[in-house]
Parts: structure tokens; C-alpha cells; sequence
């Protein structure tokens, strides 16, 4: 049914009214006093999030241009780094670092698996010439649902003293804990279109102090994401070039609505709804793809048996107007994957269950009872 399509897949994620009519109102000069008022307000409410004092440079641009500025602004041609790959966006910051000519080593971990942190910390342990400047991964990687363990792997890098941690924060950052400061992160990078509530256009990076003094004497070629002049602008509540300014509007809007639910409450929510669909997955014996120890709070990979992920992908969306994410990769066919980031509610949760309960009835593919996947969420949520 036409504006009925629900998304469930991790970005864009769904938008809040509030969010939507922001974005509705004309644009206004983007060097105007009102507009510098709307930057001041979101930077102090993007540190908020960030649980950091360093300032969260907004850029627009997608979640990989945030993540790309991290990478250029505090390396060097050559540089040593180590990259975790276990999953499609891993695989994507090994592409990055190579094309700027870093020296890479990859950190494998099979897809549905979390990074190992002891691998990374004996590598780092071996390396007593500090040559490796940096370790980049991802946090949340939504290609297979598993959240990789940050504190721990942090912890390896600071005990490291040389090496930087460049994060991936995209699916994690509004969805679980991620304190910046405590954690001693380096470089956080996001995007609008996950746990902001709002649409693809803005992304978020925050770098430490250690990065930025690594970001002096960084020499990879670098002019739009080049770090400096964000971070000279930002003092003075402006940015070097037009910023994407509905956005704007939208991303006040969205940071109000979020302290008004308060860190915790949106960490509880999305772990309770984590759970629910872990636990009516598994009473309608439908496989969950990623180890349970390390799901992530944003989104649940299930590896049907017997049949095409994609046929139930394609009913859930022609049948129910749900969209669910289909496999990346070699996974496609195997898994379908569900978004619970951001603007999702209890009843989110209860309708897509009921409508993979349904559609796997309809196909004659479970022997579950009818209503065994709702029974086992309900306990969760109540
Ligand atoms: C969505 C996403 C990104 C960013 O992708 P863009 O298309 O550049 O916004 C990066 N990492 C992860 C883990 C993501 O889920």
C-alpha cells in the first residue's frame, strides 16, 4: 500500500514526524545568526551523545565520509595499520586505508563472528618499534549483526601508547553505550540515516586529542574532508562549506527528542527489542545468524533453512509492507536481516514478528504453532 512501507532495514531507518516537518521549512543562510544558534545547540547535543568533551565535527556527506576523514586526517603515506574485517563494512575501511596507500594488515573473523580482541592485542604487543599507527573497525557490523567488543579492543590500543583507534560507530552510536571519553576512543565516525532518526546526508566525527595531534603532521591528500577548517569553523558555531541546512533543522529536532528519552532509556530500548527478536526467532526455530554473546543492539541477521531468504524478504515486503534487508555478498539468499535502529517501537517489533510468523505459515515452511514467536517476544517487552 502507497506511504504505508514501514522500514526495517539498518538505514535510513524510520523518521519522526517532528523530524519530518523540520525538514519542511524553507532554508535559511547558512552564515545567518539564527543558523549558527541551531550550530551551537547540536554541537553541544552531539557531544551529549558521544559522552565526549572533543568536538563532533559534522560533514555533508554519508557515514563513510566520516569515517574516510578519520582515516585521512590522522595517518600518513605508508603508515602501518591494522584492519578488523569481519563483515561487508570491515571489508570497506581495507579498501579505504589501501587507497590512500597505507600498509595494511587484515584482522579476520568469520561473517557472524566478532573480531578476536586477543589477536588484535598480541599483534599489538609484538609491535615494540610502534610502527602500527592505527587500528581501524568497525563497531556494529551490519552486514551480519555482531557488535564487536570496543572496550576491550581499546584497551589493547592504549596500552599500545602509539596506535589509534578509527571506529565505525555508524550502527552503534544512539543504539548502544559508547562513551568516547571513558573508553578512550580516538576517532568515532557515524551517519544520519541510523540512530540521528533522520534522513542520509549529514555524518558525525569526533577525534580525541591524541588525533589530533596526530591530524599535524598527517600528510595524505585531503581538501572537502580535511579536518582543520571544521574544527576552526566549529568554534565560532559555523562550518567551512554550505552544510546540507534542512538537515540541520532535522538533527536539532531529532538530538531534542533523544535527551529527552535519555541515553539509558534508548540503550534499554533497543536491547529489549534485540531480545525479543532473538527470543521469538529462536521459538520459531529460525536460525539467528550472529553469535547472541555478540549481536548488535541495531540489527538481527536470521539464516533461514530450506528456503531463499529472499523469497521471505520479498513476501514480508509485497504482503506487509515491511522492508527488511536482504544478505550482502555471499550471504545473499541466505539471510535476511532486520533494522531495529533508532525511531522503532514496541509495536514495530510485534508487527514484524507477526508478519515473519505469518508469512512462514502461509509457506507452509514452520511447524511452530501460530503465535509462538509473538508469545516468546511478548515476555521480553512486557
Ligand atoms: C550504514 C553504514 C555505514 C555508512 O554507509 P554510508 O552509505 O556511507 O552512509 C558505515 N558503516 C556501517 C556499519 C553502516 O551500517
Amino acid at each position: 500500500m502507497q506511504d504505508k512501507l514501514t522500514l526495517m532495514i539498518p538505514g535510513p531507518t524510520p523518521v519522526p514526524e517532528s523530524v519530518l516537518t523540520a525538514l519542511g521549512r524553507h532554508p535559511i543562510g547558512h552564515r545567518s545568526s539564527e543558523f549558527q544558534e541551531i550550530i551551537k545547540k547540536t554541537s553541544s547535543q552531539l557531544k551529549w551523545l558521544h559522552q565526549t568533551t572533543n568536538d563532533v565535527l559534522t560533514i555533508t556527506g554519508s557515514g563513510t565520509a566520516a569515517m574516510e576523514a578519520g582515516i585521512i586526517n590522522t595517518l600518513s603515506k605508508g603508515d602501518k595499520v591494522i584492519c578488523g574485517d569481519n563483515g561487508k563494512f570491515g571489508q570497506r575501511w581495507v579498501k579505504v586505508a589501501k587507497a590512500y596507500g597505507l600498509n595494511v594488515q587484515v584482522v579476520k573473523a568469520e561473517w557472524g563472528k566478532a573480531l578476536n580482541p586477543n589477536e588484535i592485542k598480541e599483534i599489538l604487543e609484538k609491535d615494540t618499534e610502534k610502527e602500527i599507527k592505527a587500528v581501524i573497525f568497525t563497531h556494529s557490523e551490519t552486514s551480519t549483526g555482531v557488535l564487536n567488543d570496543l572496550e576491550t579492543i581499546s584497551k589493547h590500543i592504549r596500552a599500545h601508547k602509539q596506535a589509534l583507534s578509527i571506529v565505525d560507530c555508524v550502527t552503534s552510536l544512539g543504539a548502544c553505550d559508547v562513551p568516547m571519553d571513558k573508553w578512550n576512543l580516538d576517532v568515532i565516525a557515524s551517519g544520519s540515516q541510523k540512530g540521528y532518526m533522520i534522513p542520509p546526508g549529514l555524518s558525525f566525527v569526533a577525534m580525541s586529542e591524541r588525533a589530533w595531534t596526530a591530524q599535524k603532521t598527517s600528510n595524505l591528500p585531503k581538501f572537502y574532508l580535511d579536518l582543520s577548517p571544521y574544527q576552526k569553523t566549529i568554534k565560532n558555531d559555523s562550518s567551512p562549506f554550505t552544510p546540507s541546512v534542512n538537515l540541520y533543522f532535522a538533527l536539532e529536532k531529532s538530538l531534542d527528542m533523544m535527551q529527552k528519552e535519555s541515553l539509558n532509556s534508548i540503550f534499554e530500548r533497543h536491547k529489549r527489542h534485540k531480545k525479543a527478536i532473538q527470543a521469538a526467532m529462536k521459538a520459531i526455530k529460525m536460525p539467528l545468524f550472529a553469535e547472541e554473546e555478540n549481536s548488535s543492539p541495531a540489527i538481527t541477521a536470521i539464516a533461514p533453512t530450506n528456503i531463499d531468504a529472499e523469497v521471505i524478504r520479498k513476501h514480508i515486503k509485497e504482503k506487509y509492507d515491511i522492508l527488511l534487508a536482504g544478505g550482502q555478498d555471499h550471504l545473499k539468499g541466505k539471510v535476511f536481516r532486520i533494522g531495529h535502529l533508532g525511531f522503532v517501537n514496541d509495536r514495530d517489533i510485534i508487527t514484524v514478528i507477526s508478519a515473519i510468523e505469518a508469512t512462514l505459515h502461509s509457506m507452509g515452511i514452520t511447524n511452530s504453532p501460530i503465535g509462538s514467536g509473538i508469545n516468546a517476544a511478548s515476555d521480553i517487552l512486557s
